[in-house]
């Protein structure tokens, strides 16, 4: 894939932030934090590659709001809404942009497939952010879950802890407590991330009993190094939180400033193993471009390259790309 001029951006992703980012940014203007959260111009370069939809999911949705990719799990779009926007955000289409909420013909009609096909067991639940709803929304979304699709173990995908720790009280708690089995995955990207506020909203998961897995992005100038990275995963197992997918970034428009080429991921991922501890390393993985989900990068794909790109064995057996970038973002 080669990188011919860079088309830019007309519509623009809002930025937007929370109290508790602007006082951190405000620390450290150009640290880690700011980074991914304050718009800059470099988002305006769109390389010829790059997607509005990353991962395929509009090809693979069901039922409104709801994308299905495996066998024995779905996820379930509950918002399209996020308290703060990550600069590098792979549904930067919709993100802020829709129509907020699921509405509730919507999850009356994803409830109607996901209640005909018991061989789903698991619903991941993510927008957006689901813990950027009114907790009372949550609550009864969650409610209804668990009423009409008692089987199902419910994973939540949230950057609330960090972006904004003081929504996590004790209702929040208390509403994703009475949806159990339910997983709490927490999206944190650097130990700058893990304030005070943002260990004790953890703690409050974590002492409730429900358990807490972190994935995390790989991004360029923010957490692309052993150090970094090794300190967060180390960090997090002392709060009792297992560090559980480091992601390759996806190929969202206007983001390639903050890709890491993967061969330089991959030397990153090899020198955390003898790093860290095992309980502290996550599966690195690549949620392939075109639908064929998340592919665990280390071991398990047989990487290939034909010079332009890689070559990865999808989970469904069919090959998906993914460009061999340079350093700066650009294609070969
Ligand atoms: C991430 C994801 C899953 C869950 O995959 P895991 O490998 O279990 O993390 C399921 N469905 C979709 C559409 C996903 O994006
Ligand atoms: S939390 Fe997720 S969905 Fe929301 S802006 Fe960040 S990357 Fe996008």
């Amino acid at each position: 894939m080669c990188a011919d001029a860079p088309r830019f951006l007309g519509d623009t992703f809002a930025e937007r932030l929370t109290p508790h980012l602007m006082r951190l940014i405000a620390k450290d203007p150009t640290g880690p934090v700011a980074r991914q959260f304050r718009a800059t111009a470099e988002e305006r370069r769109v390389l010829p590659y790059e997607l509005d939809d990353p991962l395929g999911e509009a090809d693979r949705t069901v039922a409104p709001r709801l994308v299905r990719k495996y066998e024995n799990r779905a996820l379930l779009l509950v918002t399209d809404e996020c308290l703060a926007h990550c600069r590098y955000c792979f549904r930067r289409g919709s993100t802020g942009r829709k129509g907020g909420a699921i509405s509730e013909t919507e999850l009356a009609a994803a409830l109607s497939y996901l209640e005909r096909r018991p061989e789903i067991d698991e619903l991941l639940l993510s927008g957006g952010d689901p813990l950027a709803l009114r907790t009372s929304v949550l609550s009864s979304i969650l409610n209804t879950l668990r009423t009409r699709i008692p089987r199902v173990i419910i994973r939540i995908c949230t950057r609330v802890p960090g972006v904004s720790p003081s929504r996590i009280d004790t209702a929040t708690v208390d509403a994703v407590r009475s949806s159990i089995p339910a997983w709490l995955v927490v999206h944190v990207n650097h130990p700058d991330e893990l304030t005070g506020e943002t260990r004790e909203a953890f703690e409050r998961f974590v002492d409730a009993g429900i358990p807490v897995v972190v994935q995390t992005v790989l991004l360029r100038g923010i957490n692309d190094s052993v150090d970094v990275l090794g300190r967060l995963f180390e960090e997090l197992l002392r709060i009792r939180v297992q560090p559980y997918q480091l992601f390759q970034a996806d190929l969202a428009r206007g983001t390639s400033h903050f890709r890491v080429p993967l061969e330089r991921g991959l030397a990153i991922y090899r020198a955390l193993r003898s790093r860290v501890s095992t309980l502290a390393l996550p599966v690195y993985a690549l949620d392939a471009p075109g639908g064929g989900g998340k592919i665990a990068l280390d071991g398990h794909a047989a990487l290939r390259n034909d010079g332009a790109s890689y070559v990865i064995a999808g989970s469904d057996g069919r090959e998906y790309r993914y460009p061999r970038e340079r350093e700066n973002g650009r294609g070969r």
